[in-house]
């Protein structure tokens, strides 16, 4: 196995973090994890025996939005003390996998000044909605001059990438993969929650995302209007300072039509189990979602995914067959799909059977690692 230095700007628990755990845990023996603030990603690691050092980088860095345009210059200094901290540490290793846009600008430096060979682990689309015209170039110039691979977690992220200016040949797919084993004896679980949140029988759909604007847990609301008799539970909490959608959220939700209808659970590690006590699975994003973990993990808690049609959610879903697509942004539509399933409980049960065939096949993480250690050799 390579000697693999694996950096990440960021240590929440949001889905690229997620996968830097797996394949931390996987490669635990010979590599190390160079974090650049503290966060629960830490734990998580050093539970598992994953050997982990956190240089806390400067806010000045760490702030920078990726909208942000030439302003982010100020962030210069900061990146360029992140890059010689991974020169510094990624001597005596192979390759540094960058799983984070900030991260890989720094290794990218390290590497023009002699660093290892740089894989570049692309989560994001890169598209103007979420990085400024500055950024995309920035990022796309470094990593066709510096990055040995980019790796992507779907066609649709691999495509953006190639639009922006990304050289092809360096693009490798890499399809998120979870470990099934979390999604199995999930049976008992399910009443539990549900009388934990005092549901009684009603049907009970569910978002399992951070509470950020693009994830469309907005839309969610505004369909449970046109389906009375539904329940939700919002799981997950702002993780990158959008504080202030989540409270225009719980304003929504207070509004007498839905008001004891929205369980709000905040970030919470047994999603498999509380995705099973779901009729259904949703995933609202009102933006081309670069891949979708929670797709695939609603397919493989053997629920019927409801998931917008944009980005690599079209490469997770076969609408009708492995679970059903909506228009992004489209109350109206999701409102009527959900309904459509919640009365049809056969024909729920078919598609949640053959998505959770399709997600077993396809998004196994023993898939995601065998994947990835073939885009780690090069030539
Ligand atoms: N997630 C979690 N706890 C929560 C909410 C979400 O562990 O409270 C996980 C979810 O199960 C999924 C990941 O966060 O694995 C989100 O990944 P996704 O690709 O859906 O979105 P991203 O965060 O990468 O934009």
């Amino acid at each position: 196995m390579k000697k693999i230095l694996f950096v990440d700007h960021a240590a929440v628990l949001s889905g690229a973090e997620l996968v830097l755990l797996d394949l931390a845990i996987a490669h635990a023996q010979d590599s190390q994890v160079l974090l650049f603030e503290e966060g629960p990603l830490r734990q998580r690691l050093q539970a598992t025996g994953v050997k982990v050092v956190v240089q806390q980088a400067s806010e000045q860095v760490l702030g920078v939005r990726a909208g942000t345009g030439v302003g982010a210059v100020k962030a210069i200094p900061a990146l360029m003390a992140m890059a010689r901290q991974i020169l510094e540490m990624g001597r005596g290793f192979e390759v540094i996998h960058a799983n984070s846009q900030k991260a890989f600008l720094a290794a990218a430096i390290a590497r023009f000044w002699g660093g290892p060979p740089v894989i570049w682990h692309l989560h994001d689309i890169l598209t103007a909605r979420h990085f400024s015209r500055t950024n995309r170039r920035i990022a796309v110039f470094l990593g066709n001059a510096f990055a040995s691979r980019v790796l992507v977690n779907s066609q649709a992220t691999g495509a953006a990438f190639v639009a922006a200016g990304g050289r092809e040949s360096l693009v490798k797919l890499v399809y998120n993969g979870v470990p099934l084993h979390r999604f199995e004896g999930l049976e008992g679980q399910a009443a539990a929650i549900r009388a934990e949140l005092g549901v009684g029988n009603a049907p009970l759909v569910g978002v399992f995302s951070r509470l950020s604007y693009w994830k469309g847990q907005h839309v969610l609301l505004e369909a449970m209007r046109q389906v009375p008799e539904v329940q939700a539970i919002v799981v997950g909490e702002a993780l990158f300072g959008e504080t202030e959608y989540a409270e225009r959220l719980r304003a929504i939700a207070n509004q007498p039509e839905l008001a004891g209808r929205v369980h709000w659970l905040g970030f919470r590690n047994d999603i498999p189990a509380l995705m099973s006590a779901c009729d259904l699975v949703l995933h609202t994003s009102t933006e081309p979602e670069p891949f979708g973990r929670v797709i695939i993990e609603g397919q493989l808690a053997g629920r019927p995914v409801i998931a917008t049609a944009a980005g690599g959610a079209i490469e997770l879903i076969e609408d009708g067959v492995t679970g059903r697509l909506v228009p992004p942004e489209d109350a109206a539509a999701l409102a009527q799909v959900m309904g459509e399933l919640l009365k049809q409980p056969d024909l729920a049960q078919k598609i949640a059977n053959q998505g959770k065939m399709s997600a077993q096949t396809h998004f196994s993480l023993e898939g995601m690692l065998k994947a990835f250690d073939q885009a780690l050799i090069l030539d």
